[in-house]
């Protein structure tokens, strides 16, 4: 646990004050409020918290349903913030994927809480540079982001045979689009462009806007895909951000895509994986785990049966029979509640299980090609002027952020 700040002074006050504006939502503090960050600790739930916090239980049991399902997707290991007066939580902010936050706050000698948008800035970044080392070092040394360089090798993975081919020497240009938090990097990168020089042959990936790689012709890169993991009537709830305004109107996020059918029908493993949970999860109910290659993870929820040889560690492969549709947990009726995370963020479902088209074709091809040309000749530019040196990362001067990385003596 790190404490940022203590703040009892009059300029302490004022920087303070800023630093709420940027979090947007504590809005009341005393004079001698401790804002702390935190990793939340595996196995730590939102029930463990509230009890280590002398949060009365009831805050918990009273929740609606939809918000205890929530508080089931808060991710192990990601960083939360505390607001105290002495020992008294006043506030917290606990993140449930990179868009959305529960919120738990004091009001009197009550605590409410509420899911809200995460305030985040995002910027776009051109970095180029030689290989030394290996693809995955440089670009964790240069940028600081381990998840940009594993985004960077995914889209390469297919065409590109990383040991026999890259040299020491050969070239790559990436743009992209980082989001920040409190003034360091915050969720997984978005990479729109990028190229790699190998055997003095320049290969270019772009992400188009469903969020598959193509290469400069249109074809579709994306390897890795998820099946649908049951025969279902209907979709009853779609995914949803909830990014409404907390003024206009409360609207909760949905980290899933809820499937109806009726209680017994087979659910398969959406794709071959390793097991990671297999039981009892809050108000998910019956919940399987699985974790896939490529950063991937889905979440099967409300499950009526768990198949007896699905146990954690177990290995599946796509379309294996892992239990059964019920409603167990917090659910009105039989459903499935699937989930799907990237790198531990929960992303919508459906636009990754949809079947990709092989090739852009028609208008959209058309405009495709159009701004793949324009990234070609920006990724070409970056080449030539070898950004090495241009750092992305620079530091947020607004007195309070401290730190971007651990070794950030060459972030300037
Ligand atoms: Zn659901």
């Amino acid at each position: 646990m790190r404490i940022i700040k203590g703040f009892k002074t009059a300029k302490y006050f004022k920087n303070t004050l800023k630093f709420w504006f940027a979090f947007g939502v504590f809005g009341t503090f005393s004079h001698a409020a401790t804002l702390q960050e935190s990793k939340w600790e595996q196995g730590q739930t939102l029930l463990t918290f509230f009890e280590k916090n002398a949060v009365p239980l009831k805050t918990y049991y009273e929740l609606a349903p939809e918000d205890k399902e929530l508080a089931d997707e808060i991710i192990s290991g990601s960083t939360y913030y505390t607001l105290y007066d002495d020992s008294t939580l006043l506030q917290a902010l606990i993140p449930i994927n990179e868009n959305s936050q529960l919120h738990v706050f004091k009001q009197g000698d009550k605590y409410g809480m509420r899911a809200i948008p995460i305030v985040y800035f995002s910027k776009e970044h051109t970095i180029s540079l030689s290989v030394s080392n290996s693809l995955y070092n440089d670009i964790t040394r240069l940028t600081g982001d381990s998840f940009l360089a594993s985004d960077f090798i995914q889209a390469y993975k297919g065409s590109v045979d990383f040991r026999k081919e890259v040299r020491k020497g050969d070239q790559l240009a990436i743009i992209y689009e980082r989001k920040y938090r409190l003034g360091k990097n915050f969720g997984a990168p978005n990479i729109k462009a990028s190229t790699l020089r190998v055997s003095n042959n320049n290969r270019y990936v772009i992400r188009h806007e469903d969020g598959h790689f193509y290469d400069l012709k249109g074809n579709n890169l994306t390897k890795y895909l998820l099946t649908v993991p049951l025969q279902y009537k209907r979709i009853s709830s779609h995914f949803s951000m909830g990014r409404k305004h907390p003024i206009l109107g409360y609207k909760r996020p949905h980290l899933g895509t809820d499937y109806a059918a009726p209680r017994h029908t087979p659910i398969r493993a959406a794709g071959n994986g390793r097991v990671l949970f297999a039981g009892t999860k809050g108000g998910y109910g019956k919940t399987v785990i699985i974790q896939h290659d490529n950063g991937y993870r889905t979440l099967y929820a409300h499950m009526h049966k768990i198949e007896r040889k699905i146990r954690t560690g177990t290995q599946v492969k796509q379309g294996r029979k892992i239990g059964t549709v019920g409603s167990t947990g917090l659910s009105t009726g039989p459903h499935l509640h699937f989930g799907l995370y990237k790198n531990g963020n929960a992303v919508n479902p459906i636009k990754h299980l949809k079947v990709a088209q092989s090739k852009l074709q028609g208008k959209e091809k058309e405009s495709f090609l159009i701004s793949a040309k324009n990234y070609k000749e920006a990724l070409n530019t970056a080449l030539r002027e070898d950004r090495l040196q241009n750092i992305p990362f620079k530091r947020v001067k607004n007195d309070y952020i401290v730190y971007l990385s651990k070794d950030d003596k060459n972030l300037n």
